[in-house]
């Protein structure tokens, strides 16, 4: 049994894939190939936004906004605890303060309270100048955008909505980019919309911050406005304008992606398939089942449970042949490289005590009911 079927995915396709590929190699355009100019204009369209700009992965996705706002050491970057490290280790890279935010029990999102008081700590404190939240789409769910625009409205700040494991979820029919300032999303292979290597992207209603974000991932390139506004004497071609970096997805990535866009709207109806005959096995009889933000659509990413013997649970998975995972077992906050940053031990109650009961379950769109069954039927025989 497999925790996630690429394979199933990628013999849906194969002939598609197959021939995507080869005009690529026999095309020969390999870096930001025409595949990668149709590839945003497609994934822009997918989120109703006007922008979409790809690059070389998920983390580069979420530090190029913080370039393009010039980010600065003692500044804040408001972000959760439980999530994957890269959304938090951006921050310190660039120099600045990651201030870490609890996040909800019943959807592990941001909570919107606990953001608010994080804020109003730093202010009280006088140390750091908040700037930025970055909010997660933890499992594939949206989170709680309109109450988090509105605390960001309120103190000024800029919003990021980190999709790697989101992308293609709604809220109220809405994508997160209609809130935030900005979306960044992951083609690493596992993620809902996944290549078949490192890619990611952002999507943005922001012509300005687009502009800027394709220059950044060029080593800053002149910008058409860069060139409207001033008089180069040499091939602009070859000119930098501001410190950037060399992140891009390569053609061949692009052009497995449109394959798989194609059929994305119909994958994630079959993981929402998945997931409800989940929920229908396990209501009333696991410590916890997922629930998703009332008017959100999720993409499942993942399928978590929360077990009181949740080790003893994984051991009775993986001795029956049943693969599970751990999302998250340390939560950043708790991980060598932020201790600086840590919080007084306890601070963030909700992130710690999901860390000790949280199990992912196979899930993915080719999940047939049989197999199902089986991860069901272990599952709730487990009596430990
Ligand atoms: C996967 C992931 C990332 C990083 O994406 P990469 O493409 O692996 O760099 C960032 N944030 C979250 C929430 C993720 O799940």
């Amino acid at each position: 049994m497999q925790f996630i079927d690429l394979q199933a995915q990628r013999k849906r396709i194969e002939p598609e894939i197959n021939a995507a590929v080869q005009r690529v190699i026999e095309g020969g355009r390999y870096v930001l190939g025409p595949e990668v100019g149709e590839f945003e204009k497609q994934l822009a369209a997918w989120s109703h936004a006007k922008h979409a700009v790809s690059c070389a992965n998920g983390t580069d996705a979420l530090s190029l906004p913080l370039m393009a706002w010039n980010l600065r050491p003692g500044e804040a970057v408001f972000c959760p605890s439980f999530t994957f490290v890269a959304t938090a280790q951006v921050v310190p890279w660039l120099g600045a303060w990651p201030v870490f935010v609890d996040v909800l029990p019943d959807t592990y999102n941001m909570d919107p309270a606990s953001l608010e008081r994080e804020i109003e700590r730093v202010i009280a404190e006088g140390k750091l100048k908040p700037k930025v939240v970055i909010a997660v789409d933890l499992f594939g769910q949206p989170a709680d955008y309109p109450a988090i625009r509105a605390i960001c409205d309120k103190h000024g700040l800029k919003l990021i909505a980190d999709t790697a494991q989101g992308f293609g979820c709604t809220l109220n029919g809405k994508h997160p980019s209609d809130w935030a300032d900005i979306a960044t999303t992951s083609f690493f292979p596992a993620k809902p919309l996944g290549c078949y290597g490192d890619g990611g992207a952002i999507v943005t209603n922001d012509s300005a911050l687009a502009e800027l974000i394709e220059s950044l991932r060029v080593y800053g390139k002149v910008t058409p406005t860069d060139a409207a506004n001033r008089n180069f004497h040499h091939d602009p071609k070859y000119l930098s304008l501001r410190v950037g970096m060399n992140s891009r997805l390569d053609t061949l990535q692009a052009a497995i992606l449109l394959e798989k866009l194609k059929i994305f709207a119909d994958e994630i109806e079959a993981r929402e398939r998945v997931a409800q005959r989940y929920t229908a096995a396990f209501t009333g009889k696991l410590r916890r089942v997922p629930k998703v933000i009332a008017g959100g659509q999720s993409v499942w990413a993942q399928y978590v449970i929360e077990h009181e013997n949740r080790d003893g649970l994984q051991a009775h998975l993986t001795a029956n042949g049943i693969p599970s995972m751990v999302y998250y077992p340390v939560p950043i906050h708790q991980q060598d490289f932020a201790a600086r940053f840590a919080p007084p031990a306890g601070s963030l109650p909700v992130t710690e005590e999901a860390s000790r009961y949280v199990l992912a379950l196979p899930m993915h769109p080719y999940l047939d009911a049989p197999t199902q069954d089986r991860v069901i039927e272990t599952v709730l025989a487990f009596n430990g």
